[in-house]
């Protein structure tokens, strides 16, 4: 039996890109899915998608910058499946911009999603997984989290804070949570969509033509689930062959 089947996964930010093929694969391999984002008509469309196709979602709408909806959404994997085995602290936001251009906004929204949200996940299923001894939370980092870009210190900022609170949970899971850091290149998602700095946008697209798809992050994602609980991978950088 796969160790995925059956499984109570979560999964932030699953209306697009990789939460989405990653929740579709999961689904594919028996996972029972919770699915959270902000844009409910994506969610129920995935929802209906992985239910056409003989696998088990809920939904619940989430913006994890709100500590108190991250908690309900745990609440709600629990009401509905009575457990959590895994969290994947996917949802995030890479609005690149030189630091002489000032958009401290971007930058506190990228800090409230890219490390905030991820506490608040972190706190939210950390008691469950405790009380049943077991857990995985896998976060994503960046390659932008192990290397500062042109453009990328807030971005890279956030992604090397994903990468040590990573750490950190390996570190304390005390034989019981496991922790994976997974750590993208480029991926053909709606991430790049959010650049406000047009030169920046421009550098950045070009780059993104040798984007790959997001099933191989999803394909990362399982392979590390799919291991036995006493084998904890701890970290996957994927990115495209031809990425410098
Ligand atoms: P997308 O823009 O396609 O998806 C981002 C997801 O995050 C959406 O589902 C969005 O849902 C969700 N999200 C954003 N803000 C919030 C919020 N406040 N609350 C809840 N959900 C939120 O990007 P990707 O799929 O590419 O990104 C996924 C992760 O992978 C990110 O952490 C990103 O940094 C990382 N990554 C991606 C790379 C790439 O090249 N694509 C490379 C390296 C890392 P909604 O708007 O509906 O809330």
């Amino acid at each position: 039996m796969s160790e995925i089947n059956s499984k109570v996964v979560i999964i932030t930010g699953a209306s697009s890109g990789l939460g989405k093929a990653t929740a579709l694969r999961l689904a594919k391999g028996g996972a029972k899915l919770v699915l959270a984002a902000r844009r409910e008509e994506r969610l129920v469309e995935l929802r209906d998608t992985i239910k056409d196709q003989g696998g088990e979602a809920i939904y619940q709408v989430t913006d994890v910058t709100d500590r108190a909806q991250v908690e309900s959404l745990a609440k709600a994997a629990k009401e509905a499946y009575g457990r959590i085995d895994v969290l994947v602290n996917n949802a995030g936001l890479m609005p690149l911009s030189p630091l002489d251009e000032l958009k401290v906004d971007e930058w506190e929204k990228m800090i409230d999603v890219n490390i905030k949200g991820v506490l608040y996940g972190i706190a939210a299923v950390l008691p469950t997984m405790r009380e049943q001894h077991v857990g995985h939370i896998i976060n994503l980092s960046s390659v932008a989290g192990h290397k500062v870009f042109p453009a990328s210190a807030v971005y890279s900022a956030t992604k090397f804070a994903v990468k040590a609170l990573s750490e950190g949970i390996r570190q304390e899971g005390n034989g019981e949570i496991r922790s994976t850091n997974i750590s993208p290149g480029a991926v053909a998602t709606e991430l790049t969509s959010k650049i406000s700095a047009p030169d920046t946008a421009k550098g950045v697209n070009e780059m993104y033509e040798m984007a790959i798809d997001p099933d191989a992050i999803a394909r990362a994602i399982a392979y590390a689930i799919e291991q036995p609980a006493d084998v904890d991978v701890n970290e996957i950088i994927i990115r495209p062959t031809r990425q410098p």
